[in-house]
């Protein structure tokens, strides 16, 4: 992440768009003119910023609407050619789609912090179900009788906990790509590769994963002179146009930014 987008981030998540005067010599108003003046030039790179940073709703309708564009007249699945583009604009803002959030599940569900605390507390039940299902034989029928409702408890305790897990790592695996297991870093330990993504640090969708979310879907199964005649060449097409045009926009804004700050401490000497 650039500087730049880390300052329009923080811009956007305060109330006020001031930023540290007496460090910083920017103020709001100027980053906010320069912008507005990006925008105004750029405008797919700054909508794909907009999206991908700071989740815009109205970003993303803009940029599927101008992607579509790209759909060829002749085209003979228009439907799915629009589904592709919400589909490539998800994998640009790194919003994972389902064969990665089940991958980022089993991921949550096994290494999060979360997961190995939930382990460790159904491991203290089942051994406390344990040492009780031992003494239940020799005990007098009231003590029985107590010793059956605790050890049900205890069952009942590790279901729910099983069921908070589960619920818990499917939401968190739509949250973000990133893999829990290594905390995006690709490595375990000093050295090891991670073994959940594979060293990438996250988990990320190739064009067959595409596929096979478009079938999980529900959506029609696809032949392969659609697929390849058109969904995975409008695909590939509008993600790199995405990531240019974004990372040109980050590049200008920071450029921007750069000159204006300069002009700023002109003014103060
Ligand atoms: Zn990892």
């Amino acid at each position: 992440m650039s500087r730049a987008i880390e300052l329009l981030i923080r811009m956007h998540s305060e109330k006020t768009p001031s930023m540290q005067r007496g460090r910083a010599t920017l103020t709001g108003d100027v980053i906010l003119g320069v912008l507005g003046k990006l925008q105004h030039e750029h405008p797919i790179g700054s909508d794909a910023i907009m999206w991908r940073w700071l989740n815009d709703m109205y970003a993303f309708e803009r940029l599927q609407k101008k992607m579509e564009e790209l759909i060829p007249a002749d085209a003979k699945r228009k439907d799915l050619c629009k589904h592709m583009i919400t589909l490539a604009l998800m994998v640009f803002a790194e919003k994972p789609l389902e064969p990665q959030q089940r991958k980022l599940t089993s991921l949550w569900k096994n290494y999060s912090e979360q997961a190995r605390r939930s382990k460790r507390l159904m491991r203290t039940w089942q051994v406390q179900i344990n040492v009780m299902e031992k003494q239940l034989g020799g005990e007098s029928a009231f003590k029985t009788e107590q010793l059956v409702a605790a050890i049900e408890k205890r069952k009942q305790w590790i279901v729910d906990e099983r069921q908070w897990l589960e619920e818990y790592a499917k939401a968190q695996a739509k949250k973000s790509c990133q893999c829990p297991k290594c905390g995006g870093t690709g490595v375990t330990r000093v050295v090891d590769t991670c073994s959940g993504c594979g060293g990438s640090g996250g988990v990320m969708l190739h064009a067959d994963g595409v596929r096979k979310h478009l079938r999980m879907a529900g959506i029609s199964q696809v032949s392969d002179s659609v697929w390849s005649g058109e969904l995975e060449g409008l695909f590939e097409r509008v993600l790199m146009g995405l990531y240019w045009e974004g990372s040109e926009m980050s590049r200008k804004l920071e450029e921007c930014l750069l000159k204006e700050s300069n002009q700023e401490a002109g003014y103060i000497r």
